[in-house]
């Protein structure tokens, strides 16, 4: 069976590369062939099973949560994107995936959602929308992505699969644009690098499903407008924080005049219903209450992303002044100093983000790394340790703990730590660092 689709794969003219991904697929046990699309209820070529989908989701959403600075830790915003979002997913075209709902710390304007049904916003976009219908547009989007299994397609046609197989150090996105060679020297997992670029056709099915999901969870059809004239105005009027947006979900004025027109026929007798934009505006206060806090770390992204450090740490600061404990805050004032080789400024921003934080891995990254640069291989592997305890399966953190064993001259746990990067990523300094000194100490001949 598996012999013959993947014969059927090499003569579907695949690239070599894409070949080689789904032969390792192959030998890991999954099992590919046709499947049904549940929207359409049509056979479609869909290489990747849904226990894939979770699995994978499982595997690389909390990584990507993580780089976005983890969930908000309001649990009541939370909860209230929980609702909103399960109402629709309930009566969804796959009610029984395992969905989840969160807002997540970082400030850049975004939504994205894993093949399983882990779905997140992060803080910027949440501060752009005006009422709940505009949630729930926004959500049922998504949703309308993990119904029509979008990502399994872009996995299926080979495109979300570089960054997962060749060991998610890709740069690609908003924030590492930020970071620049600091962020591969870093390791940390770009923003962006783990997520599907959708086709526009993709978009246009998910705009579909997600007027028909907040419709039927009852929400005036206007809202899926609002939302898409807020997108629409911000495309035309480019700034950084939506880069990512726009490259993972293209926009276009098709996309709104097509919500126009069918608020307007199809859901006409929804068009003018709920909005709850008082709702919104209740769970939201906290949140807003940072807004210029928000728009602060924004600024600073941006000055950073054109290495104007000095500039960016001034917003960073002000950002401080009006949100003392912002995580995120924290942690830029962390990489804005690493950026300039003040490592042990760095290192006390990280730990105090990590106070502010205590459960999130991100900041143990930051520390780690700034105690490395300060040569303090044991403090730096205590942290290490730290973030994998609260997040495992970053393979750069696997490299991290043998660099730092390696600085300790504990030469066999290094090379243990080296060796088990190695069968995860195979490309990069990393990679070579470390195949490097397996060689030196005699490990490969
Ligand atoms: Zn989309």
């Amino acid at each position: 069976m598996l012999a013959n689709s993947l014969t059927h794969i090499k003569r579907s003219g695949l690239t070599r590369r894409e070949f080689m991904w789904l032969s390792s697929l192959a030998a890991a046990g999954y099992v590919f062939g046709c499947a049904t699309d549940p929207v359409t209820g049509k056979k479609q070529f869909m290489l990747v099973s849904e226990d894939t989908e979770i699995q994978i989701d499982q595997q690389y959403s909390p990584l990507q949560f993580s780089t976005d600075y983890g969930s908000v830790q309001d649990s009541k915003l939370n909860r209230y994107v929980s609702q909103v979002g399960n109402k629709m997913a309930a009566s969804s075209h796959r009610p029984h995936m395992p969905y989840s709902f969160r807002v997540v710390n970082a400030t850049y304007i975004n939504a994205y959602a894993f093949p399983g049904g882990s779905i997140a916003a992060t803080r910027g976009i949440m501060l752009s929308l005006d009422n709940e219908a505009e949630l729930a547009a926004l959500l049922g989007h998504e949703l309308g992505h993990v119904n029509a299994r979008h990502s399994a397609e872009q996995m299926s046609k080979g495109q979300l699969t570089q960054a997962i197989a060749g060991g998610i150090s890709v740069l690609a996105g908003t924030q590492s644009a930020a970071l620049g060679d600091l962020a591969g020297q870093l390791g940390q997992i770009s923003a962006g690098a783990l997520l599907a670029s959708y086709s526009r056709d993709n978009e246009r099915e998910a705009d579909a499903l997600g007027m028909e999901y907040m419709v039927g969870a009852g929400y005036g059809s206007e809202g899926f407008v609002g939302l898409m004239d807020l997108l629409n105005s911000m495309s035309k009027h480019k700034t950084t924080s939506v880069d990512l947006l726009f490259a993972t979900h293209p926009m276009s004025q098709e996309r709104y005049d097509t919500a126009v027109q069918t608020a307007n026929t199809k859901y006409k007798t929804a068009l003018k219903g709920p909005l709850q934009r008082e709702r919104y505006m209740d769970h939201t206060a906290g949140l807003r209450a940072k807004k210029g806090a928000i728009e602060e770390i924004q600024k600073g992204q941006k000055q950073m992303a054109q290495r104007k450090y000095d500039a960016a740490g001034g917003h960073f600061r002000k950002a401080l002044k009006q949100a003392p404990n912002d995580y995120v805050a924290l942690c830029m004032m962390s990489i804005n100093n690493l950026a300039q080789k003040k490592y042990a400024v760095a290192r006390q921003y990280a730990e105090m983000a990590q106070k502010s934080y205590p459960k999130e891995a991100q900041a143990y990254h930051l520390s780690g790394f700034s105690k490395i640069q300060l040569k303090d291989f044991e403090g730096a592997y205590e942290e290490f340790n730290a973030y994998e305890s609260r997040l495992p399966g970053n393979p750069n953190i696997i490299f991290f703990k043998g660099y730092c064993q390696e600085g300790m001259e504990q030469i066999e746990p290094a090379a243990n730590e080296y060796k088990r990067y190695l069968q995860v990523v195979q490309q990069g300094k990393f990679a070579q660092h470390a195949y490097k000194r397996l060689v030196d100490w005699g490990y490969i001949k």
